[in-house]
Parts: C-alpha cells; structure tokens; sequence
C-alpha cells in the first residue's frame, strides 16, 4: 500500500539553523498520526513542508506517492510548475492554531469560498455541500454568522469545514486546540473523532494526550529536528523509552 506521507531523510534549514536534521516517517493513508515535542523541535515547518508552505532543503517527501513539488523521470528530477504545486495543494488540507478564517465573510461563505474559486464549482452545488459539512461540525444553524460572532471553537470547527470542503486526501492539524479556552477544547477534538472514524488520513500536531492516547493510531515524538521515538500511543505515552520523551511528557501529562 502506497503511504499517504513518505518521509525520507527530511532535513530542512533556514539560513544557518538546522531545523529538520533527517525526519524518516511514514503515514498509512486512514492513520491518525500524532506528531508531538517540544516548542521549536520543527513540528510546524515538517507540516509546512508537506504542504508547500515550506521548501525540504534535502532529502524525499512524498504525499500518495507523489513527490511534494517534484517530478521524478527516470533518474533525473524536475521541480513542479505553478500549477502543478497548485494541484498538489487542493488535496491537502490545514488546519492552524489560528482559525484564519476570512473576517468579512460568513461561516458559509468561508466554506463554499475554495470550492468555488479554486475548483470552479457551481454556486449552488458549493453552498448544498457547505451546509452538509457546517452541519458535520455542528455548526448548522451558523451558516448566517461571521467569524466575530463565533467562539473560538465554534471558529476552529468552521476552519475544519473550510479544509473539508476541497475534499481533501489529507489533513494537517497544527495545535488546532491550543489558542481555544479549555472549556471549547472538547467540542473541536469530538469532530477530529469524527474524522477519524470516517477514515480521514490526519497529521495532528497537538499536546492532547488524551486524543492522542484515545484516537491515534501511532504517535512519534520529536526533539530538536530529529524522531526521537515512535509506536503506539498508548505505548509510547506510558512506557516511554528515551530521558527526552520522559522528561516531555512529565511536563504535559
Ligand atoms: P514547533 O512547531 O515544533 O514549535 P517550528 O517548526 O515552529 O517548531 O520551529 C522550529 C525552529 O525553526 C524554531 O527554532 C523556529 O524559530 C525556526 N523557524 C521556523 N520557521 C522559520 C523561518 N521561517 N525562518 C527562520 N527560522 C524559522
Ligand atoms: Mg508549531
């Protein structure tokens, strides 16, 4: 089975810092991955690589088989146009720890916005679609609301709907819960379940160790731009084997 996240090596710098040293991963497509570390250990930029927003400085990544920005012929390797990184990103999915919805816009709007610029979909059929994932996220009757007059939660789960609606192959999630009040934590986490009991294939970024205990399928833990260990959830969350993992979980458990 192809992976739907292939990490080969995957070293990325800025400038003189080294943030990346040599990321080897693999994501089976319908896993929810956890990807869990301390601040600064490149949590962030290894989801921005995947998702173009960031440019691997050495080694493979690939997404469904595909190398991210590349094409490989034979031996020899191109670099995608414009249009072809554009065709990459459609099926990629985001979500930030900011909701980063547009302010002017209703959560409807926010939805059908993508579809109908992006992917030319028909109005129509872009708003039938944006009620049907508003309603997903619990969000049915919020249509009509802009952004200002949502809860942060409420915000985020508009957020999930916005990257569903381009139906995308995978999501990222980058600390989709650490900006919210502990009280919206809850209801953004159930419609990630959600997800993933749908099979959605998720990267997600996140100090929720219950989520990651009760949802993932496999959870790595990174340090300093390297894996440090990987396993199961459960596995790693209680038996952890290295100083590094111990001492981080000891702080977020
Ligand atoms: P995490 O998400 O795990 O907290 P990040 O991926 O955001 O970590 O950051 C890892 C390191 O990379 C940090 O030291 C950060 O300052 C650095 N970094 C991230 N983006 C940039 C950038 N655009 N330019 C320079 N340094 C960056
Ligand atoms: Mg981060």
């Amino acid at each position: 089975m192809t992976p739907m996240v292939k990490a080969e090596a995957v070293h990325k710098s800025f400038g003189a810092s080294h943030v990346l040293k040599g990321i080897d991963l693999e994501v089976a497509p319908r896993e929810v991955f956890c990807l869990v570390g301390p601040s600064g250990s490149g949590k962030s930029t290894f989801l921005r690589c995947i998702n173009h927003l960031e440019k691997i400085s050495a080694g493979r990544l690939s997404v469904d088989g595909q190398l991210v920005g590349y094409r490989q012929k034979g031996d020899k390797i191109y670099e995608l146009k414009e249009r072809e990184v554009a065709a990459q990103r459609r099926d990629i999915g985001m979500v930030f720890q900011r909701f980063n919805l547009f302010p002017h816009m209703t959560a409807l709007e926010n939805v059908t916005e993508a579809p109908v610029q992006v992917k030319g979909e028909s109005k129509a059929n872009a708003v039938e679609r944006a009620r049907k994932l508003l309603d997903r996220v619990g969000l049915r009757d919020k249509g009509d609301h802009y952004p200002a007059q949502l809860s942060g939660g409420q915000q985020q789960r508009v957020a999930i709907a916005r990257a569903l609606a381009m139906e995308p192959k995978l999501m990222l999630f980058d600390e989709p819960t650490s900006a919210l009040d502990p009280e919206l934590v809850g209801e953004v986490l159930d419609v990630m379940r959600g997800l993933a009991e749908d099979g959605m294939t998720m990267i997600v970024v996140t100090h929720e160790m219950g989520f990651a205990r009760e949802v993932g399928d496999s959870l790595v833990f990174m340090d300093d731009g390297v894996v440090v260990e990987s396993g199961r959830p459960r596995e790693v969350l209680t038996d952890p084997q290295h100083e590094r993992t111990k001492s981080f979980l000891s702080k977020v458990l």
